[in-house]
């Protein structure tokens, strides 16, 4: 039915124009590009050396030669790496040149260009927003189409987050190569994504699914033993060779060999031009690592198109070099109907029956968690930041000292998001350059909120703040500061090395505490505090050592001894209850076992059947003896087997928290504990008491296993678990049979949410990190935490990609459990609260100001958002085009360029709307908020303008391409874009950015 409506639409359209699709030759647009990862096998200073810099040398040099050849700049991390460190001045000159001419295009523009299944929005935004601000600082230009060429699977929040931006059409290609069959065989590789449900046809983007031959130019050439188009053959390393002469280079275009290369390009072209629905065959030249020699590759190719297109009617082709954007421009014009996907996502992504791409969900827990850790730092100190700016313009921290550190960690931030960086797809080395990156940036960072805090009153040098354990005698003063934007009640955490200790806030009041015996050492105690803050404000703490305080509670722990766990002593006999406000958990004392959860605060009370346990998948390491698993791929081997035989248990009940401890130990008489989970029970009246708070430990791992958390519960969900996309969006899993590989397939990411849920209740797991999630048996949520793999397959053993992964880990997860309505409209702020957990800062040797009330820093007003409301960004970019964009154009044209200093006084801010329509009765409703009003704590704000999403957009003036729908009268009317007054009303879902100016104030 599909083929046949197609083609009779397609002969409509046609006829009515008097002439046939058949009669006009393809006409193919040769997009000349190099796919540069930001990462993967090699360091980026590796890959710089071998050949990233010379692809943009040589780029440069071959197109200002012949002005009919284009190029497409996809991973702004290497190009500015060049451009920064490279590029002469006449270089620069040639690529503004080339800019200027629609030679060389930048498509994209991020960073790099980022994985889609495992990594968050606020960063997906956050490189974007560097690559983007320097392309349009440097050139006035604004990325507009995309290149997803290479990530692992599509997520629905790509679309919406690109149309955001301001492109006017997508590009993916690797998804599901049962469905791409599909969709080529039915010409239904394009299509209009409107990837939110709630934003719908306001945000839908066109997308173009690239065919079978993805990204690289065919790789097999019928008439000679080198492979393919690529006749600067492959990259070299470490060193390019001294004679120019690279591996595997084609046989060059000649006499002889000409009309053999036409054949084989023209073939393929009008195999492909059969997948698409108008005459327009995209034909990406180029592949990884590719151009570093464009001389030769030029040289080649302009002779073969020029003898293609004098036989063009022969051929039924034309060739001609583009960029992306004239590609789209032809099939925009084509004015075509097309039809709409709503916001189904392309995950799990599998290129074969047994190759399941959803292992890289758990691969390299650590570095997973580590990236994440840092972009909420970052986040953190950039509002810290623009504040210090707002209050202190003149104020004694340099601000090209802390803009210096911001950047360094956006930077850091922003290249992990590479698909092949927090994907854990990388060699071993690799990934250390990425960690190395993010520990140093943070470090910085650190520097700079130490800086930030102690000011004004105490002018201490930030390089001589040691930022230490909390591990001072007898008195410790540390600052607690809540990067949210609301109010917050929590208790934190602090390890210290004294048993007895005092807790007092900055007004001398004693807060509530509890100590007691650390979980994994012996030598330190945890220190729990009761902190409640306003919206981005923070206090100082003071920590007596000396003696026993009426405020503090002393936890004492009771030990449940080793039980060995066999199915049939599952018995829950003898339950011991933990409560707290919301729930009464029951753990077995035959098995140390959670037992059930019966949760309380809901209109409907249930007991909810629950254990949780630790489960191994045993990989097979042999090629020759099946399916294998690695970095990217999980191939189970069977079902999984139980990871333990017996569980030790401590519980320390306590007044501001109830601790569990439950130690897993893989042999009845082990004397280690192969797995550990603690979970932390809110007991404080004032504590959010449904927020149940679980880290695990576990590694090393024996080699070939992958581990799994899980939850088996008496929630009848028949298999169908609920993830985010990307922490924006909630996707529903429906569990799928396959031919092969059913529990591989029904692997999904999570990112920061999963769960599960029947008619009455539902389980919400919420991480600090990404994990792989499934439902493989009823009631059950499975979370992959852990991997370490080992196999003999050449081309992973060559590139280092096995994954032995030795490294221990400690990811956390917190657990809601209510009835449907009450979990559905808590997990997205709980979500937002774990990700952005109060920042911690111990303050070595106080000096005098601090010991005084009055010098608590300035005063530091909350700034508080309705609930349903986050806020997303506030920082100081720092870049210096001009909002203005005729007069940013006119700078750059001048050939003065953006003027040299960063601009401190513009800050971006964006708002994002955290519920779907219709999730909730209250908190889905469009808010109307004052922005002068909610930033009041922070400032006087002056001036409010709306930009695209990275930022470089005035966007009223966006103007992206409409493209037909069948159903483009359902389309809604606009929403409530725009503001007056500094007033305005954000919608379900939506994310706004602004450009804001506060009125200069001096408080120093
Ligand atoms: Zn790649």
């Amino acid at each position: 039915m599909g083929i046949f409506s197609v083609l009779v639409f397609v002969c409509c359209c046609y006829c009515s124009f008097g002439w046939r699709e058949e009669d006009q030759p393809v006409q193919t647009f040769v997009i000349p590009h190099s796919h540069m990862d930001v990462g993967w096998v090699y360091t980026i200073q590796e890959s710089m050396h071998a050949y990233a810099a010379n692809v943009y040398s040589s780029v440069t040099e071959e197109l200002s030669k012949v002005k009919e050849r284009r190029f497409i700049a996809v991973e702004q991390e290497f190009f500015r790496l060049w451009w920064d460190t490279v590029a002469s001045d006449l270089q620069k000159k040639q690529v503004q040149q080339l800019v200027n001419d629609g030679r060389l295009e930048f498509i994209l523009g991020g960073q790099v260009m980022h994985d889609e299944a495992v990594t968050d929005l606020e960063d997906q935004i956050l490189q974007m927003t560097e690559g983007h601000g320097f392309l349009y600082q440097t050139f006035g230009v604004r990325p507009q189409f995309s290149w997803h060429v290479d990530p692992f699977g599509a997520s629905a929040t790509t679309p919406v987050l690109f149309a955001l931006a301001g492109f006017n059409a997508h590009l993916i290609s690797r998804i599901d190569y049962d469905l791409k069959d599909a969709m080529q065989r039915n010409k239904k590789l394009q299509f209009v994504w409107r990837g939110s449900p709630s934003l719908a046809a306001q945000q839908e983007i066109f997308t173009h699914t690239m065919d079978q031959f993805s990204y690289c130019t065919p790789s097999h050439l019928p008439f000679s033993n080198s492979s393919g188009f690529y006749w600067n053959g492959v990259a070299l390393f470490p060193n390019p060779p001294k004679d120019g002469v690279y591996p595997n280079m084609s046989v060059p275009v000649t006499k002889e060999t000409i009309d053999a290369y036409a054949k084989t390009m023209v073939e393929n072209i009008k195999q492909r031009a059969a997948w698409f629905r108008t005459n327009h065959v995209l034909w990406p030249w180029g592949c990884d690592k590719q151009f570093y020699n464009s001389s030769v590759q030029f040289r080649n190719m302009d002779p073969l198109m020029k003898y293609i297109n004098q036989k063009s009617k022969e051929f039924g082709v034309t060739v001609q070099y583009a960029t992306l954007s004239q590609y789209f421009q032809a099939v925009h014009q084509a004015n075509l109907t097309w039809d709409v996907r709503g916001s189904r996502d392309f995950l799990p992504y599998s290129t074969e029956p047994h190759q399941a791409w959803t292992g890289f969900y758990a691969s390299r827990n650590v570095l997973k968690g580590l990236a994440r850790r840092a972009s909420s730092q970052l986040r953190a100190a950039e509002i810290l930041f623009t504040r210090y700016r707002v209050n202190y313009p003149d104020g004694p921290v340099a601000k090209e000292w802390a803009l210096d550190k911001l950047r360094a960690l956006r930077w850091a931030v922003s290249e992990v998001q590479h698909h092949d960086g927090i994907t854990g797809t990388e060699s071993p080395k690799v990934a250390d350059m990425y960690v190395q990156h993010l520990m140093q940036g943070m470090m910085g960072v650190q520097e700079l909120q130490a800086a930030l805090f102690l000011l004004p009153h105490d002018l201490g040098d930030p390089e001589n703040f040691h930022g230490a354990d909390v591990d001072q005698p007898l008195e410790q003063h540390v600052i607690i500061y809540n990067p949210l934007a609301w109010n917050i009640t929590t208790v934190v955490n602090l390890t210290v090395k004294l048993a007895g200790a005092a807790v007092f806030d900055d007004e001398g009041q004693p807060v509530p505490a509890q100590i007691q015996r650390s979980a994994q050492s012996n030598v330190s105690y945890d220190l729990f505090v009761v902190v409640k803050l306003g919206g981005l404000q923070h206090r100082k703490y003071l920590i007596r050592f000396s003696g026993k305080s009426a405020h503090t509670y002393e936890g004492k722990t009771v030990v449940f001894e080793r039980r060995r766990v066999k199915d049939w002593t599952r018995t829950g006999r003898l339950r011991l209850p933990v409560l707290n406000q919301c729930y009464k958990l029951m753990f077995d004392q035959e098995t140390n076992l959670l037992h059930s959860i019966t949760h309380l605060y809901s209109p409907t009370k249930r007991r909810v059947r629950m254990t949780q346990d630790f489960w191994e998948y045993l990989a097979n390491g042999d090629v020759n003896a099946g399916p294998i698993s690695d970095n990217y791929i999980f191939s189970a081997n069977g079902s999984a087997v139980r990871a333990y035989q017996a569980v030790e248990m401590q519980i320390i009940p306590g007044q501001i928290v109830t601790e569990i401890r439950q130690y897993f130990y893989r042999g009845e008489n082990d004397s280690d504990y192969a797995y550990f989970i603690t979970t932390v029970v809110p007991e404080f009246s004032s504590l959010p008491c449904h927020r149940l708070q679980q880290t695990y430990s576990l590694g090393p791992l024996q080699l070939n296993t992958e581990v799994v958390l899980r939850t088996s519960t008496s929630l009848k969900n028949n298999k169908t678990l609920y993830t985010d996309d990307n922490g924006f969006q909630m996707m529903k899993r429906t569990y799928r049979k396959f031919q092969n590989n059913t529990l591989a397939r029904n692997y999904f990411p999570m990112v920061r949410t999963a769960s599960i849920k029947d008619e009455l209740s539902g389980l919400v797991l919420l991480s600090d990190r990404a994990h792989g999630v499934s439902s493989q048996a009823n009631g059950q949520l499975e979370v992959m935490l852990h991997r370490r793999l080992w196999n003999n397959q050449p081309w992973n053993l060559g590139y280092n990609l096995t994954l032995n992964d030795s490294s221990v880990v400690r990811p956390s997860l917190w657990m809601l459990l209510g009835s449907v309505n009450a979990t559905s409209r808590l997990h997205q702020r709980e979500a937002v609260e774990l990700q952005h957990r109060p920042i911690v800062m111990p303050i070595d040797n106080p000096r005098k100001p601090w010991q005084e009330k009055t010098s608590c820093g300035s005063p530091v007003h909350p700034v508080v958002f309705p609930p349903n409301l986050h806020l997303l960004s506030l920082s100081v970019l720092g870049w210096n085009y001009s909002s203005n964009h005729s007069i940013h154009l006119s700078h750059i044209l001048s050939g003065k360029g953006a003027p040299p200093e960063p601009d401190y006084d513009r800050v971006l801010l964006r708002i994002m709307h955290l519920y779907e329509e219709g999730e909730d009765p209250e908190l889905s409703k469009p808010v109307t908020i004052n922005i002068k009003e909610v930033l009041r704590g922070m400032g006087e704000v002056m001036i409010l303008e709306e930009r695209s999403l990275t930022g470089t957009w005035e966007n009223a003036s966006l103007k992206r391409w409409k493209w037909k729908t069948a159903n483009d009268h359902e389309k809604k009317k606009e929403s409530h874009q725009g503001h007056k007054d500094f007033i305005l009303t954000i919608s379900p879902k939506e994310i706004r950015t602004f450009f804001v100016h506060f009125s200069s104030r001096n408080l120093a």
